[in-house]
């Protein structure tokens, strides 16, 4: 089967239940402990629950320590629908995983996870999930039988949301799904669960079709997405490298546009730089006795902010703006009073770098401008990078992007443009392990903000999206 047409008029069923999941999902706030909230794991285990139920189980769990939290763990979750040749899971034979042959549960543990007591989790702990070997035999030889389904097909979503803001702002209770006019009102109904549903009933339907995908098709439900990822996705490419295989894809449904029409496959590299100047502060009737920090800081602002545009001026159009931006930000106090020489000039620029130029290029065309304000005004100058983000782009043209464009078109009617964006997102995680990344989903952008809503259709036809994907073994 090539289509996934046949499959729609069961996704269009599966409406209500759809609306039923996003309704369980709200209702579990799941905040990082940075917005004062205590994790993933309610949400994680209401969500196992949910998937075992349907079917979809055995559900893992890869989770992250975090001593933050109550329990300790940050969960990432994780289903599968195997594709030809049985369940098979390349490159996992990593840390903590049985033998071919050695039948039993397989622990999910990573460095810092000890083989040891089952943790307590419900349906989501990662112990007592069946062996994986499929009727292919151990993993050895599954994996060598076939070499070109080798390759996972991953959709990823995040678990977290961040918190609802002003109460007087909402209009409905931020975790009580509230439908109507087409829409679910609630935190975290279009940030990330719109994508996750859409990913689970596009699953669902191959799995109670009794479809075999082309290639393993993997949902991933990852905690600490609205807070760096940390405990998510650099956690599961750090400590389970082997889950992931050369050639895996992942699609992101966590940006685009309200008519699908954006398929975002690249950002800007993202060097955040603080600035120290360092003068001698005086009297400023005595000026020639000092060196003053706030003037020597204010050209240096200047040089870098013509400097760096001029010296990287290259254009790429997916980007909006087609350029690299160099802007600076925050400026820090300095004196508090008129009459002194200030000694010391504190401030931030925040750069967003093509990703065809290297970001150490960047930082040694502004060091040199530094060296160049230190000799001509007599000061010292340090920097500090306060965050570097580089990121390999994903090609335009490789099968996981021709692949969403062609159903893009298909579901939606539209065609699909490929863009950039200005950094700083989990694509960059992804992309920079070797792992094509597209970061697709059709919504109206109302994330963090109040009365976020997901609109059903897009939920639902999103999933059709999602399904000739996984059909078509991009
Ligand atoms: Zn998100």
């Amino acid at each position: 089967m090539s289509g996934g047409e046949r499959l729609y008029p069961w996704l269009e069923a599966a409406r209500e239940r759809m609306i039923g999941l996003q309704r369980l999902l709200t209702s579990v706030p799941a905040l990082a402990p940075e917005n004062r909230g205590e994790g993933e794991a309610r949400k994680a285990e209401a969500l196992g629950a949910w998937l075992e139920e349907a079917g979809l189980g055995p559900v893992r769990n890869y989770p992250s320590s975090d001593p933050r939290v109550p329990g300790g763990e940050r969960p990432n979750l994780m289903v599968r629908l195997p594709g030809p040749g049985g369940d098979v899971v390349p490159g996992h034979a990593g840390v903590g995983h049985a033998g071919p042959g050695n039948a039993g549960p397989v622990r999910e543990a990573g460095p810092g996870h000890e083989a040891g007591p089952v943790r307590e989790a419900g349906p989501v702990r990662e112990t007592g999930v069946a062996h994986e070997t499929g009727p292919g035999g151990d993993h050895a030889s599954g994996a060598a039988s076939r070499p070109a389904a080798g390759r996972s097909f991953w959709v990823m979503s995040h678990l977290d949301v961040v918190p609802p803001g002003d109460p007087a702002k909402w209009e409905s209770d931020p975790y009580q799904l509230v439908e109507r006019g087409g829409r679910l009102y609630g935190r975290g109904t279009e940030d990330n669960q719109q994508g996750m549903v859409s990913s689970i009933f596009a699953l669902l339907a191959l799995k109670e079709a009794g479809v075999i995908p082309p290639r393993d098709v993997k949902l991933l439900f990852v905690a600490d997405e609205e807070v760096g990822s940390t405990h998510g996705i650099q956690a599961l490419l750090r400590d389970h490298a082997g889950l992931f295989g050369k050639g895996d894809t992942f699609l992101v449904p966590d940006g685009g546009r309200p008519d699908g029409s954006m398929i975002e496959v690249a950002e800007k590299s993202l060097l955040w730089l603080r600035f120290t100047v360092q003068g001698r502060q005086v009297h400023a009737s005595m000026p020639h006795l000092g060196v003053n920090a706030f003037l020597a800081g204010s050209d240096l602002v200047v040089r870098l902010g013509r400097g760096l545009p001029e010296a990287f001026p290259e254009r790429d159009p997916i980007f909006e703006p087609p350029f690299s931006t160099f802007c600076p930000t925050k400026k820090e106090a300095n004196v508090p009073n008129v009459n002194t020489i200030p000694g010391l000039d504190v401030f931030c620029l925040d750069s967003r770098i093509l990703p065809s130029r290297p970001v150490d290029e960047v930082l040694g065309e502004i060091d040199r401008i530094c060296r160049a304000v230190e000799s001509d005004h007599g000061v010292r100058v340090s920097r500090e990078i306060l965050q570097r983000n580089s990121s390999v782009p994903t090609r335009g043209d490789c099968p996981l992007v021709l692949g969403l464009k062609k159903a893009v078109q298909k579901v939606y009617g539209v065609p699909a443009e490929v863009m950039g964006i200005g950094g700083g997102t989990v694509g960059a995680y992804l992309r920079n392990a070797g792992y094509d990344t597209a970061i697709w989903c059709t919504l109206d952008e109302t994330a963090h903000m109040p009365n976020e809503y997901c609109v059903v259709n897009n939920m639902v036809n999103d999933a059709k999206v999602m399904l000739e994907l996984m059909l078509a073994g991009v």
